[in-house]
């Protein structure tokens, strides 16, 4: 069971114009198996919130705890191992390789530090089959759809059993169907895999199958 503990967390930029308050006292807290949809207008700071969730940026104020390590305070080389060890990402446009097959484009993250197992290849068989990809292993996006290919996206996030999965607008570029579809398969994977789950989100029916709402205004 993790949990994820934000505490009064804020963000100033300094720019030559002046201060810019990007984020403001933001808390809340979540278990594994939750999930949390972070909305509000453009320029509310979900991007920000993300960010620092993410260990991108530092926050100026407060704490994010992830099963008690305080990810803001980490090395530069433990935010790598961190973020290699606990995080999933998942991004509005795929980012696929496009020379690779689905197959190899959710192995991708292995190969700069070790040589695939049978047991790797496996796993990645397996979370294709999971989101629906059975027949498209051996795919090159240039192949698939937008939905199939960030399905592909969503298997490459979760395949090192992430604790923290973090989205920004994971159905944006999709149509609506395609939207609903790939939206249901992210929170049917949060119960699975039993992690937490953070997106932002512009729609209002993706943020309504969340277990919690965190609204951000300018
Ligand atoms: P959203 O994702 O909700 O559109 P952002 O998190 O991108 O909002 O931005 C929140 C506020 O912080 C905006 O006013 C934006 O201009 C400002 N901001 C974001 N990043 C920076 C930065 N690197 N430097 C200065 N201001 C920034």
């Amino acid at each position: 069971m993790s949990q994820l503990v934000v505490d009064h967390i804020e963000k100033e930029y300094s720019t030559p114009c002046g201060t810019i308050q990007a984020l403001r006292q933001c808390s809340f807290q979540l278990d594994s198996s939750e999930s949390l949809a972070i909305v509000g207008p453009s320029g509310s700071g979900k991007s920000t919130l993300l960010s620092i969730l993410g260990t991108l940026e530092p926050p100026s104020k407060g704490t994010v705890l992830l099963d008690e390590i305080n990810i803001t305070s980490l090395s530069s080389s433990e935010t790598i191992f961190f973020r290699r060890k606990h995080l999933g990402i998942i991004f509005q446009d795929h980012f696929l390789l496009p020379q690779c097959s689905a197959l190899e484009n959710v192995l991708v993250s292995l190969l700069a530090e070790r040589r695939i197992t049978k047991q790797d290849q496996e796993r990645a068989e397996l979370l294709l089959e999971r989101v629906g990809l059975k027949d498209r292993f051996h795919h090159r996006p240039g192949e698939l759809s937008g939905g199939e290919c960030q399905r592909v996206s969503i298997a490459r996030s979760i395949f090192r059993n992430p604790k923290l999965l973090l989205a920004d607008e994971p159905t944006g570029s999709l149509d609506r169907s395609n939207a609903d579809s790939i939206a249901q398969l992210l929170f049917e994977l949060t119960q699975t895999e039993k992690m937490i789950f953070v997106l932002a989100t512009h729609d209002p029916t993706v943020a309504q199958l969340s277990t919690k709402i965190f609204p951000l205004v300018v």
